[in-house]
């Protein structure tokens, strides 16, 4: 139905963030250095959208810098510098924040760690610089906003109705005008993911239920080399024997590891928080991760992504060990992959090296 489309097409103009150039709001990034042990402030950064910088660890002087602004943005500002910055009485009613981290796996989805990002962490090149952050926190947001303004107005439009109501993602949808007035969301994803899924789902109750599930990939959680295996050969024997899909979901479930968005009900509160979620059909009340506990048993490949040629690679990569026994809390290595665990020598000592044969 063309007029039917041009209708759509013009219904998701509307939507269309505003420029940046028209919002007269007051933006500035901020970060802070907490003390590990007695939570307090140790060290603030800021960064005005006008370009005037701050550092010091006075919260006076850092709440006067930041008089008149409407909009507080930072990497994971929400849950944690917020925790422990807040003017006496409180943040202004009308104050806006918003949350690099979240946004960050959704407009990057081929690359999540988005260059400035290690896992849900900014790349720091200096320890302890929280202006160095304030201001990669900035650039990330406006890399977030020209991600966000390249998508289609369909998928802008289809992100906001799912997830404006979540405090992690209403600031930058307030910042960019946007609101959630599409009038048939579910029908909306049905054309935008035409032919991606079932259409047999019924998509309305997703969008009711786990809006936030919905907006991002199912997960298997934890590490792959036993997880993934188990889980393509419970599909395989699904295949098998003909299972629908809510049996194998069901089954899924029991794989420790695999969260089932759709086994869980969730209830908000009026403001968009999560009062209670509720497992249902046998599913764990708490997902838990995968972790390969016995290294020596684990698979092991033989052929290495990268090839090993003489000119450059003339050298064999072992995993002797996962994790770190120093345990930096900045680190990716000391703390996702707890807790260390090692290969033996002789697993080591046994493992094929690349011949010719296996070289690629
Ligand atoms: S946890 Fe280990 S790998 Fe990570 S920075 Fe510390 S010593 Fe290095």
């Amino acid at each position: 139905m063309p007029g039917m489309r041009d209708f759509m097409d013009d219904f998701f103009a509307l939507l269309q963030p505003r420029g940046m150039q028209s919002r007269p709001e007051m933006l500035a990034f901020i970060d802070s250095e907490i003390g590990v042990t007695d939570k307090k402030v140790m060290d603030l950064g800021a960064v005005r959208q006008d370009g005037q910088q701050f550092r010091s660890a006075s919260l006076r002087d850092f709440f006067a810098f930041l008089s008149g602004t409407e909009y507080l943005c930072g990497h994971n500002i929400l849950h944690h510098d917020l925790r422990y910055i807040s003017p006496q009485g409180g943040w202004p009613s009308g104050m806006g924040f918003i949350d690099t981290l979240y946004l960050s796996p959704l407009l990057f989805p081929r690359n999540p760690y988005h260059s400035l990002l290690k896992d849900d962490k900014l790349q720091s090149d200096e320890l302890n610089n929280p202006l160095n952050d304030a201001l990669k926190a900035q650039k990330l947001f406006y890399d977030e906003v020209n991600a966000f303004r390249a998508l289609s107005p369909r998928r802008q439009a289809i992100y906001c109705g799912l997830l404006y109501p979540c405090r992690e993602f209403r600031g930058f949808f307030d910042y960019l005008g946007c609101s959630p007035t599409l009038p048939n969301l579910p029908e909306a994803i049905r054309q935008e993911f035409a032919g991606r899924f079932c259409q047999s789902l019924d998509l309305r109750v997703l969008v009711e239920q786990l809006p936030l599930e919905l907006a991002y990939a199912l997960a298997l959680i934890g590490e792959g080399e036993e997880l993934l295996p188990e889980v393509v050969e419970l599909c395989r024997r699904a295949k098998a024997e003909g299972w629908d899909k809510p049996r194998l979901l069901r089954a899924a479930a029991q794989i420790q590891g695999v969260y089932v968005p759709s086994l869980y009900d969730v209830d908000y509160k009026e403001d968009g928080t999560v009062r209670a979620i509720t497992a249902r059909d046998g599913a764990p009340e708490k997902v838990v991760k995968r972790v390969v506990h016995h290294m020596d048993r684990a698979y092991y490949p033989a052929k290495t992504i990268v090839p090993s040629t003489e000119i450059v690679h003339d050298r064999v990569t072992l995993e002797v060990f996962r994790g770190c026994i120093r345990g930096c809390r900045f680190c990716q290595a000391g703390y996702v992959y707890r807790p260390v665990r090692c290969r033996s020598r002789e697993q080591l000592a046994r493992r094929p090296l690349p011949t010719p044969a296996t070289r690629r």
